[in-house]
């Protein structure tokens, strides 16, 4: 039987490509332009691929078995792509997420099974709150435990972490943060910000992918910037077999712009500034991202990346996050400025727009963050 499958984990990656002959047409780019079409995935977003590869690698190292707590500070897509894998084969989910992530995300991950905490966006990344240490807390309280945990438990340490939070008890995430404990089987943060199989997946998979599916003929990859995972996999691979060019989107307010055109990343965490694309730009540069490998970033702003957003699903109908926007926005832009022609030009499209139907496609949620609903005229300066 064909396209017949014995788990969902099975139909992760492969991803179509599609070229987008009606922006080409209305923006007039004489270059072809494709996206790899990872929002259909099936958990709806590029992650699926490292959630499938780490876990699979961490279960080849012994670092995790049936009954291990997954904890990841995810803005979601890493969260789903986990959770696709770990339901499968059996392992618990703790995610922490910054509490500028959509409802929607929190929701479907509770779907999945998975338990939450949310903490607050706005504080250094080195803060004893930030989602980043608050999954080493609760990574710390499950290991001292010494054993597989139940649901119960689990439910336990995390209501008791998440009110830790809620009720800003610094010193006390502080405590718990300074107890020196071992690695155990019994919890494991994959932390894809720090993990050398996070850029490996799409080395192994994306990037032989788009090779395969353009015999080898590609001129230019245009792709976000958040663990860097994908960006440097693509490049890692693609810059060995041929010469394309790699150019990263960077949101205004994110720091890799400024590091790549050579400011220090002392300096360039001063200028950090939130934002609300989701999944894109850092204000840190993480293990997973080679800059060096990077021959260029663009940056976009909200507007540009939500109006284009909105603008693509209504001319292609595809409803994509707010990130492909960004990518969409940025790649038009460079190959105007740079007057780039007769290219074949292939765009990461990392995840889908039922993710944001409250967001990014909600009139209402636009004007209330000051921001114009469908704005032609930031449109029309790439015609
Ligand atoms: N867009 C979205 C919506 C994402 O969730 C992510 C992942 N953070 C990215 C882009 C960037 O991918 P990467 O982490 O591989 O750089």
């Amino acid at each position: 039987m064909e396209n017949v499958y014995d788990s969902i984990t099975n139909i992760i990656g492969k991803t179509p490509i599609i070229r987008l002959n009606k922006i080409e047409n209305y923006f007039n780019v004489n270059n072809e332009i494709y996206i790899k079409a990872e929002f259909l995935n099936p958990g709806g977003s590029i992650k699926d691929r490292i959630g499938k590869f780490i876990l699979e690698k961490a279960k080849n190292e012994g670092k995790i078995t049936e009954g291990t707590v997954i904890i990841e500070p995810t803005s979601g897509n890493t969260g789903v792509g986990l959770a696709l894998t770990a339901i499968n084969k059996g392992y618990k989910m703790v995610f922490t997420m910054p509490t500028k992530v959509s409802l929607e995300k929190e929701i479907l991950l509770k779907a999945l099974g998975a338990f939450i905490i949310r903490a607050p966006t706005e504080v250094a990344p080195d803060a004893p709150n930030s989602y980043y240490k608050v999954a080493e807390v609760v990574k710390i309280l499950i290991t001292k435990k010494q054993r597989f945990l139940n649901d119960e438990e689990l439910s336990e340490i995390v209501s008791f972490v998440q009110s830790l939070v809620n009720e800003e008890k610094l010193d006390e995430l502080q405590n718990i943060l300074n107890e020196k404990i071992e690695d155990s089987i019994y919890a494991y943060i994959p932390n894809q910000y720090n993990n050398k199989y996070n850029p490996i997946t799409h080395y192994e998979t994306t990037a032989q992918e788009l090779w395969e599916q353009f015999n080898g003929e590609i001129d230019y990859v245009f792709a976000g910037i958040g663990t860097g995972g994908t960006i440097t996999g693509i490049a890692m691979y693609l810059k060995k077999v041929s010469n394309t060019k790699i150019i990263g989107i960077d949101p205004i307010g994110s720091i890799y712009n400024l590091v790549k055109h050579g400011m220090s990343v002392k300096e360039a965490v001063k200028h950090a500034r939130t934002y609300l694309v989701e999944g894109i730009g850092e204000d840190i540069i993480p293990a997973t991202v080679n800059l060096d490998l990077i021959d260029d970033i663009v940056v976009v702003n909200d507007q540009e990346s939500f109006s284009m957003t909105r603008f693509l699903a209504k001319k292609e109908g595809i409803l994509a996050g707010g990130s492909s926007g960004s990518v969409l926005f940025g790649t038009l832009k460079y190959l105007k400025e740079k007057n780039i022609r007769n290219k074949k030009v292939v765009l990461i499209f990392p995840d889908t727009g039922r993710n944001y139907l409250t967001k990014v496609y909600d009139d209402e949620w636009l004007l209330k963050h000051n921001l114009e609903i469908d704005d032609k005229k930031i449109l029309e300066v790439l015609k």
